[in-house]
Formats: C-alpha cells, sequence, structure tokens
C-alpha cells in the first residue's frame, strides 16, 4: 500500500487528554494533579455527571450532621440501660459494665435467639462470630451458620446498619456475657436460654427506640452541640458552591423540626453572607419524612411554618420559595413540587437501607453515600499497606526456606539408599563420611525447620497487628477477608458514590464527571 493513501497518522504523538490535563495543572502550580487528599475523596461504584444533576438532596443526621461517634454512643447507651433498668427490670449491676465502642461496627447481623454477632462477607459466609464477647470457634461457627443455607429472617436476625445502632450491639454483646455468668442463667434449658437472649434484644430495641423517640438522646445534645456535634467549616461553603452552579437543595430528615431547626442553625447560621439562616441553603425542607416509607408509601407532603403549624397538603402545583418548611410526604410529591425528572436528582444519605437502597428501588435518584468510618479506615489502610508488604516479603522467604528444607530432605534419603559400593565407578563410600554428611544435613534442616516457626510467628503477630489497626474483633469495615464485607458489598450495589463527608465535593467542580473504574471479570485481568 502506498503511503499516500494512508498519509501516516498523528495520534501517536498526539498527547494524551490527561497529559494535557497534567500540563495545564503544571502551568497552573497544581502539581501532579487535583486528585484530594485519599482521605477526602469521592470514590465511584458508577459514573455521575454532576452537570446532569439539577437538584442535590441531604440527609440530616450523619450526613450533614456528622457526630462525635464516642459521646454519642455513650449517651445512647446510657440513656437504653436507664430506660431497661427503670422500665424493663434489669439490674443496676449493668451500668458498671464496661462500654467498648469497638465491638461494633456497620453491617453485623445480630442472631437474636443465640445471643451471637456475626459479620459476613458478601456471600453470607459468616468469618467472625461471638457469642456475647466470646468468639465461637471455627467449628461451631461452621455448625451453626454453613451446615445449612443462612436466612436472614428479621424473627431471628437483625441488622446493624446505622451508626445510631453501634450501642444496641455493644450493649447485647456484653449483657449476654452478663447472662451466661448468673448460675441461675446457666441452670435453664437451651430453649428457655434462647427466649431470654431474644428477649434481651427486643428489650434494648425498644429502649433505644424509646430514646431516640421521647427526646432523652435529643435534649442532651441539643444542651451541648459542640460536644456531640462535629464542626465542619467547610459545609457552608460546600453548599454555597453547589448553589453558586445553579443547583437546588432540599433537606429530608427522619428528625423533627425542633431537632433539625437546632442541629442546622448550629451547623449553618451565621456562616455565610447572602444567607439569613440555615433554611435559605435549602429551596425545600422535609422534616418528619418517615424513610424507608417516604420511599414506598404515600403520606401527604405538608407544608407547616416555622413553629410547626401545619398550613395544609402541598399538590405540587405551587411554586415552592426558598426555605420551604414541609412535613412528611413521599418521593412522587417531593418530585412534583420540585418539578423535574428522579435522574436529575443526586440524594446524599448514610442510612444504606432508608437512604440508599430504598430511594435506589423505588425511586431513579441518583445516591451518593455518606460514610463517616471512611476516613479513619483508609488512614488505617494506609498505615497496614507498609506491614502487608512486610507480611509479602514474609511469605516469600517462608516459600523459600521450605523449599530448601525439602531439597535436604531430598538428599538425606539419596544418602540413605547410596549403596556402599558403586559397581560402575568402584568408589567406595566411606561410613563415616556418609554419617558425617548425614549429620550436617540433619543440622541444616533443624535450624531451617526453627526458621519456618519463627516466621510463622512473625506472620500472625504481623496478621494481628494489620486486624487490630482495623478493629481487633472485627477486622475492616468494607471487607471480609478478601472479600467485600455485607456491608461494603450493598455500599457498592446501592451507593453510585461515596465518601467520607459531604464537603468533600467541594474538592471537585461542580459539574464534575466522576467516573467508576472499569469493571473487569476475573478473565479479563491481564496479569
Ligand atoms: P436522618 O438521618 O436525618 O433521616 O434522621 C435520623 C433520625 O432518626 C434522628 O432523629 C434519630 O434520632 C432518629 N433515630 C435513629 N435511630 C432511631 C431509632 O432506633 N428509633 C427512633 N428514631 C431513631
Ligand atoms: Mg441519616
Amino acid at each position: 500500500m502506498s503511503a499516500d493513501k494512508h498519509p501516516p497518522t498523528t495520534l501517536a504523538v498526539e498527547p494524551l487528554a490527561s497529559e494535557l490535563h497534567q500540563q495545564l495543572l503544571a502551568s497552573l502550580g497544581r502539581g501532579d494533579g487535583l486528585a484530594p487528599e485519599k482521605t477526602r475523596r469521592v470514590f465511584v461504584n458508577r459514573h455521575l455527571r454532576m452537570d446532569h444533576i439539577e437538584v442535590i438532596g441531604f440527609d440530616m443526621d450523619y450526613t450533614l450532621a456528622l457526630y462525635n461517634q464516642p459521646r454519642l454512643e455513650s449517651l445512647s447507651a446510657a440513656c437504653t440501660l436507664d430506660k431497661m433498668i427503670a422500665r424493663r427490670g434489669y439490674p443496676e449491676a449493668l451500668r458498671q459494665l464496661p462500654y467498648d465502642a469497638r465491638r461494633a461496627i456497620r453491617g453485623l447481623v445480630i442472631d437474636r435467639e443465640r445471643g451471637n454477632i456475626l459479620k459476613m462477607d458478601r456471600y453470607g459466609y459468616v468469618g467472625r462470630a461471638y457469642h456475647g464477647t466470646q468468639p465461637l470457634s471455627r467449628t461451631e461457627r461452621r455448625k451453626l451458620y454453613r451446615e445449612q443455607l443462612l436466612r436472614i429472617l428479621p424473627s431471628h436476625y437483625a441488622w446493624i446498619d446505622t451508626l445510631f445502632a453501634l450501642p444496641e450491639a455493644v450493649l447485647f454483646s456484653q449483657i449476654v456475657d452478663f447472662f451466661d455468668a448468673e448460675p441461675s442463667f446457666a441452670a435453664l434449658s437451651a430453649e428457655q436460654k434462647s427466649s431470654r437472649y431474644s428477649q434481651l434484644w427486643a428489650d434494648i430495641r425498644e429502649s433505644i427506640d424509646e430514646a431516640h423517640r421521647d427526646e432523652s438522646i435529643k435534649r442532651v445534645i441539643k444542651a451541648d452541640m459542640a460536644s456531640y456535634i462535629s464542626d465542619d467549616p467547610d459545609l457552608p461553603a460546600t453548599l454555597h458552591r453547589f448553589r453558586s452552579a445553579g443547583k437546588r437543595l432540599f433537606l429530608l430528615t427522619n428528625s423533627g423540626l425542633d431537632y433539625t431547626q437546632a442541629v442546622m442553625s448550629y451547623l449553618l447560621d451565621k456562616r455565610l453572607p447572602g444567607y439569613s439562616s440555615w433554611r435559605s441553603y435549602f429551596d425545600v425542607i422535609v422534616v418528619d419524612a418517615k424513610k424507608p416509607t417516604f420511599f414506598t408509601e404515600k403520606a401527604p407532603l405538608l407544608a407547616i411554618d416555622p413553629d410547626g403549624q401545619v398550613r395544609g397538603e402541598l399538590d405540587g402545583h405551587e411554586t415552592p420559595s426558598r426555605g420551604r418548611l414541609c412535613q412528611g410526604g413521599n418521593v412522587q410529591a417531593l418530585d412534583r413540587l420540585l418539578g423535574l425528572r428522579g435522574d436529575r436528582v443526586l440524594y446524599i444519605g448514610d442510612h444504606i437501607y432508608g437512604d440508599m437502597y430504598r430511594a435506589k428501588r423505588a425511586s431513579v435518584w441518583r445516591t451518593a453515600m455518606i460514610i463517616q468510618e471512611l476516613e479513619e479506615e483508609l488512614l488505617q489502610q494506609r498505615l497496614v499497606e507498609e506491614q502487608l508488604q512486610k507480611l509479602e516479603a514474609l511469605e516469600r522467604t517462608r516459600h523459600r526456606i521450605e523449599a530448601e528444607l525439602r531439597y535436604e530432605q531430598l538428599l538425606g534419603q539419596r544418602l540413605r539408599r547410596l549403596p556402599k559400593e558403586d559397581p560402575q565407578r568402584q568408589l567406595v563410600t566411606e561410613d563415616a563420611q556418609l554419617e558425617q554428611a548425614q549429620e550436617e544435613i540433619r543440622k541444616r534442616s533443624e535450624a531451617m525447620r526453627s526458621l519456618i516457626r519463627q516466621t510463622d510467628d512473625d506472620m500472625d503477630r504481623l496478621e494481628l497487628q494489620i486486624e487490630q489497626a482495623f478493629n481487633p474483633y472485627w477486622g475492616p469495615l468494607l471487607k471480609a477477608a478478601a472479600e467485600n464485607s455485607r456491608f461494603g458489598q450493598q455500599v457498592e450495589d446501592f451507593a453510585c458514590v461515596y465518601t467520607s463527608r459531604v464537603s468533600n465535593f467541594l474538592q471537585y467542580a461542580p459539574f464534575q464527571h466522576f467516573r467508576s473504574p472499569r469493571d473487569h471479570l476475573p478473565h479479563e485481568r491481564v496479569y
């Protein structure tokens, strides 16, 4: 073929778009890229084009308002115990139990009837399990959770799927131990024990539920907001950036008006000029939303006054004035009020079921999940990276020593089989020489075995350190051994993007195209 028919392509010498991008950044003095610090990045499961998003909705608790988790947990646990002791006849001695917050992470499953707590991977495999705070042996785990297909029926199991619920799991594990230590409890039949464990779970659940509903928890928070809510100085600017880019914003919370006013004004009032109060950041504010049924049922969307007086139902024909307060409602009514197609909405929340799963199933809203634990998790991951490399190096060393040991064993075998006289070469092996060679092999083999034992000990220690860096009882949040944890899998399935806090969006342009990494099946991987 002649060269003029196929003019030389210039494609190969043209800088790729990413190179141009790098050059542009370099010319702006932005170094090697705009990627934010990893702990503050937005991670992408599914492509999300922010320029297609017209409205951004926010959950409040654990989304806009991040809590000081240790403080909120001990408050919730104390309020729950108050109710269990005062109303349900539990002993005062429970107050003396030391509260160990590390006993729970999100995504755990409570086996109510057995008094057990489990961590599962994406396939439902139970890799870690405790009875109360006592680890179940591998055999017990197998017997209870592997021999039959595990069906997570709500009558037998409960999910710990929000940060609000962590104290429930901690209290359950500690009180199961407390029960087990009582001689009168030990004398009960297996069936009786099972119903006591089940009742314990129901009592914890109802007590904490009551503590949320009757304001026992919220009253304390409201009186000392700075201790319970982490201030995020970048939050007002993040919301402002979205608004300046022409996006409309709404708030959708299960909290009531009074608490919402208190929390939001703590976070947003008097922060930026041009915003007379927290309400002016939002076009619509929905309180008492009753998620997840907000997404599945048809409760009326009611207009309310700042004092909570109901003004009437909103039918979608009114133009919402900025800061419009509403109560209850459902997803279709809100879409109508905002006057747009659901796929133009990005909803940001923290609850895998009430915010992510239900929003995905019942609407076409895009979703972003706030995972408050992520920053800590990523920091630990970074620490662990070095240790993982050490672990890999130790594994390689172990393989090498094992191979050398096998060689010595083979050599020993050969020597033992060596004929005293070699008829072909007519050499005579001296007994003394043979024995000396075998003795040397024994010594070298023993030294190698001891080295293997030492390497195994080092590896065990290192593996333990790696696990403990995340959580001494449960390991990492989003992973279970080499697989995604069940929680990690839910994040992957229901959140288009996820990040540790709302203000992380400030580091990206409001028209950012969040791209997911290309998914590879094992057969596509090049290695
Ligand atoms: P959101 O995350 O902004 O939708 O609000 C969550 C609301 O649910 C907060 O007001 C919490 O106090 C409340 N909440 C959390 N857990 C429970 C519970 O177990 N029972 C009742 N309310 C709860
Ligand atoms: Mg929330």
